[in-house]
């Protein structure tokens, strides 16, 4: 028996076995597993045609059970003695997108993000607006521009606020949002609704996510209907998902919540403990605490069907930037440097917004079964120049 080497402590064990697509040199891209730093071939380590597929669009239709089935037999063969032409290292493949993504919704949980925003934005106003604590605010965004980790993000030119108007350029305030995604695999129809106590049949796992954001473009443009272009470029995913069942020693209780309306009350605890980092050129500036986040993701799941929206096989919502309560638990530079005002050292400059060059690499860990580590893999991007002015 020659089961599939992990090192150790590493957080990539039998515990965890994220799902990704990948392709080797030369080759068509398949769904893959990781495992240590390896990436097991579904295809080959299964006898299984359904994953020499570019998605992982065909698992997370399948549902539930054959989630649960699925990862039975990929802990088999990881525990067992796979091929060895279904084990390649993982660096010497391509990692691509994993899944087509089908709606994108953005929200805004955490409490300590949207109130250190009210305070920089609105200050001297009650810092939370009045629906906060009621609902999960958030707002659709743009599924087209999701991008793998690893892709280099453009510099967005747009407009922004001038002192004798508006004036277009390149976005002089650019900004990374450190988040969450989750990924539907059962979808819902039209006119029904999700329950939050539904939430693990309906959402197959978790990504890293950056949602990259241009703050002078955003603050010109967003009333009243919301983020647009200032939000619109690109989005960043780690090229791993990893599945709930994979979460289920990080669960535990969100934050103390008001009254909520009965649609969005919770019968068990949907929050999880992530800690995630955020890395710029290099350096550590934030672990911004997921289990702070005020609203549960089968909340925002609940939330945005209960009007009847429909969901499919692939669609992304996020949690919004999550901050917590210390400084460097912030997930967005505008709170790190409260809004530009209070630089920070990044690998020995003082900084405040994203420049050309930069790299932004957001990494996350939770606790896993018997004291182990479950990893997400990593959601990097490089910032590029904006393009020229004229065409
Ligand atoms: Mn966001």
């Amino acid at each position: 028996m020659t089961p599939v080497p992990v090192p150790a402590g590493s957080p990539y064990g039998r515990d965890n076995l994220p799902y990704g697509v990948f392709s080797a040199p030369g080759r068509e891209p398949r769904v893959g597993v990781r495992v240590g730093d390896s990436v097991l071939d579904l295809a080959a380590a299964l006898g299984d045609d359904r994953f020499a597929q570019p998605s992982l669009g065909g698992l997370l239709a399948r549902g539930r059970a054959a989630w649960a089935e699925t990862r039975r037999r990929v802990r088999a063969v990881v525990d067992g003695d796979p091929p060895a032409y279904a084990v390649l290292p993982l660096d010497a493949v391509r990692l691509h997108l994993p899944f087509a993504v089908g709606d994108y919704v953005d929200f805004y949980c955490s409490e300590h993000h949207a109130t250190i925003l009210g305070r920089i934005l609105r200050p001297g106003q009650e810092p939370l607006p009045p629906n906060w604590k009621h609902l999960p605010v958030g707002y659709h965004g743009r599924s087209g521009t999701v991008v793998v980790s690893g892709t280099d993000v453009r510099r967005p030119c747009g407009q922004r606020r001038g002192d004798d108007g508006p004036v277009f350029g390149p976005s002089t305030r650019l900004d990374l949002e450190a988040e969450l995604g989750f990924v539907v695999g059962t979808g819902s129809p039209l006119g029904s609704r999700v329950r939050t106590g539904d939430f693990d049949d309906h959402v197959f796992g978790v990504v890293l996510l950056n949602d990259w954001s241009a703050r002078d473009i955003q603050a010109w443009e967003y009333v009243p209907l919301g983020p647009h272009l200032g939000k619109s470029f690109a989005t960043s995913v780690s090229a791993w998902v990893v599945p709930m069942a994979a979460l289920a020693e990080a669960r535990v209780p969100t934050p103390p919540q008001d009254e909520q309306l009965p649609y969005l009350a919770m019968d068990e605890p949907w929050g999880l403990d992530v800690e995630l980092r955020v890395v710029w050129n290099g350096e550590e500036v934030s672990r911004p605490p997921y289990r702070e986040t005020y609203w549960s993701p089968a909340q925002m799941l609940a939330h945005l069907t209960v009007a009847g929206a429909s969901t499919r096989p692939g669609d992304l919502f996020a949690s919004g930037t999550v901050s917590g309560p210390g400084t460097r638990e912030r997930g967005s530079l505008i709170e790190l440097t409260w809004d530009g005002a209070q630089p920070v050292q990044v690998a020995g400059e003082w900084r405040t917004f994203l420049e050309d060059g930069d790299e932004v690499v957001l990494t996350a860990t939770a606790p896993g079964p018997r004291g182990s580590r479950i990893g997400f893999g990593e959601c990097r991007g490089r910032i590029l120049p904006a393009l020229p002015l004229e065409p």
